[in-house]
């Protein structure tokens, strides 16, 4: 069948950019209908305008680290789209990191940010920083000379970072102090803030803590609830960690977590302490989650091994999947195994975990499946009201920001069977993400003329 000449477009147009094409193929695709039934959006090629960044910044970073040598490091930031609000969307520093990754999560970020309600416009941003095993004082020094570039850029009316892979409480001081500094202002220029130094509470737990909450409301659809499911769960990271945290909570058996070294299996299910000992590990340490095996013996270590086809973590029997590591990460044969395995439901907690062969083949078995854009919209969301606190002076409890982070995912989840419904895609939760997302910044840019 041949491509759609716009999809040809945009990869003649961004040659190599194979996420970039992926997310954008993904969105396309749903959406088709809804182009195809509104000639306005047609006319006024709101998509081919969608796919093109409105700024797209390059930056060097040079520092020195700290053996006194000169290093040199490459940032981003990509303003993909402001028709509802200010640029809103992380900063990931993992060597990974190239314009392609990066357009592609600022793309996703627009959908994503459409989706939560609030007035936030899509971007994203990074470099091929590695923090991993930098000591805090060259983290401190690579966050300064990044921020000396990017500050010009963002601002708390503008574009809003926040953190992403590689950028935990840690580097966002870092680059908050740096902001504060060469701006001479205290302002909401980021979110992910210390709570005592404007930050809210629950924004550290809100992605994991949102995923979860999204996942009970697709179990409620078929009268089911989390408690006593098997889980399996990628990453260890900020994502990883409150997942596992709200699924103990909710009386479900979370088994496993990973990094990119591996991951462990433990049947009888990580309880809170042992997730303790994770977030002590990762957070404080820095240190592998093979670790995780030597200090408890109920679990057991596997290492990545180099060329596999598939990842083993998803070969254990479970009902549900929250994958949270990382792009690209569950492939067709994984989801094949779920499939066998009687999983109910995958919800995304990374952005893209699942690729395109994995997607149709969950689809194909009747496995509920969330995309990213809505399931791990919980994040960006508490981002939202980590901002309107900080506008108004004001800060809420802890409850108060949790309710307000249920009612948004209740919402999110809603919204998305109501579009898929209403354009013949069942409940197809990816296909009804995208077209709410789109239809709300597509008639937001027509509204506001071209440019
Ligand atoms: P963290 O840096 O806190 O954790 C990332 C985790 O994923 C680590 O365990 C890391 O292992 C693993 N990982 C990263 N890259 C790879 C890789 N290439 N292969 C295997 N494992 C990898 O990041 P977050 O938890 O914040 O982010 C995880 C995902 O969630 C990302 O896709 C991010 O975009 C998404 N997300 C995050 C939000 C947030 O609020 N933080 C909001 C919405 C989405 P290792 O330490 O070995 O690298």
């Amino acid at each position: 069948m041949s491509k759609e000449i716009i999809l040809k477009q945009v990869e003649a147009r961004n040659p190599g950019e194979m996420e970039f094409h992926q997310a954008v193929t993904e969105v396309y695709e749903s959406i088709k209908p809804v182009l195809d039934q509104n000639e306005k959006y047609r006319k006024f090629k709101v998509f081919e305008r969608m796919v093109e960044p409105e700024r797209a910044l390059y930056f060097r970073v040079a520092w020195e680290n700290d053996k006194g040598e000169v290093q040199v490091n490459r940032g981003f930031r990509i303003q993909m789209n402001s028709a509802i609000g200010p640029y809103k969307g992380g900063l990931r520093f993992h060597p990974s990191v190239n314009i392609s990754i990066l357009k592609f999560l600022a793309f996703e970020q627009v959908f994503k940010n459409a989706l939560t309600g609030l007035p936030l416009g899509g971007g994203k941003g990074g470099s091929d920083f590695d923090p991993k095993g930098k000591s805090d004082a060259e983290v401190m020094r690579f966050c300064q000379s990044f921020m000396l570039e990017l500050n010009r850029h963002i601002g708390h009316r503008t574009d809003i970072p926040a953190g992403d892979i590689g950028v935990g409480g840690r580097e966002i001081g870092y680059l908050f102090g740096a902001f504060k500094k060469i701006q001479n202002e205290f302002t909401g220029v980021l979110t992910g803030k210390g709570i005592e130094w404007g930050g809210s509470l629950i924004r550290p737990e809100a992605t994991g803590y949102g995923l979860v909450y999204f996942a009970k409301n697709m179990l409620e659809t078929k009268k089911k609830a989390l408690k006593g499911m098997k889980c399996l769960v990628s990453g260890s990271g900020n994502v990883a960690q409150f997942a596992i945290e709200k699924l103990i909570q909710s009386g479900a058996v979370p088994m496993t977590a990973s990094d990119s070294s591996g991951y462990i299996f433990d049947e009888g299910g990580i309880t809170q302490e042992k997730l303790d000992f994770i977030k002590d590990l990762k957070n404080n340490r820095r240190g592998r989650i093979s670790e995780y095996a030597d200090k408890f013996k109920s679990a057991v270590f596997t290492p990545v091994e180099e060329g596999a086809t598939s990842n083993p973590l998803w070969s254990h029997k479970a009902d549900c999947a929250f994958p949270c590591a990382t792009q690209n990460e569950v492939n067709g044969e994984d989801a094949s195994h779920m499939a066998k395995n009687g999983v109910l439901l995958l919800a995304e907690g990374a952005n893209m975990p699942c690729d395109p062969d994995a997607i149709n083949t969950l689809l194909e078995n009747h496995i509920m499946y969330a995309p990213g854009k809505a399931s791990n919209a919980g994040g960006v969301a508490t981002s939202g009201l980590e901002m309107v606190q900080n506008f108004s002076g004001m800060s809420w409890t802890s409850e108060e920001v949790d309710q307000k982070l249920q009612g948004i995912m209740k919402n999110i989840h809603d919204n998305c069977l109501k579009a898929a419904e209403k354009y013949g895609f069942g409940n197809n939760y990816m296909a009804g993400a995208n077209i709410a997302g789109f239809v709300k910044v597509a008639d937001s840019m027509i509204a506001q003329g071209m440019y």
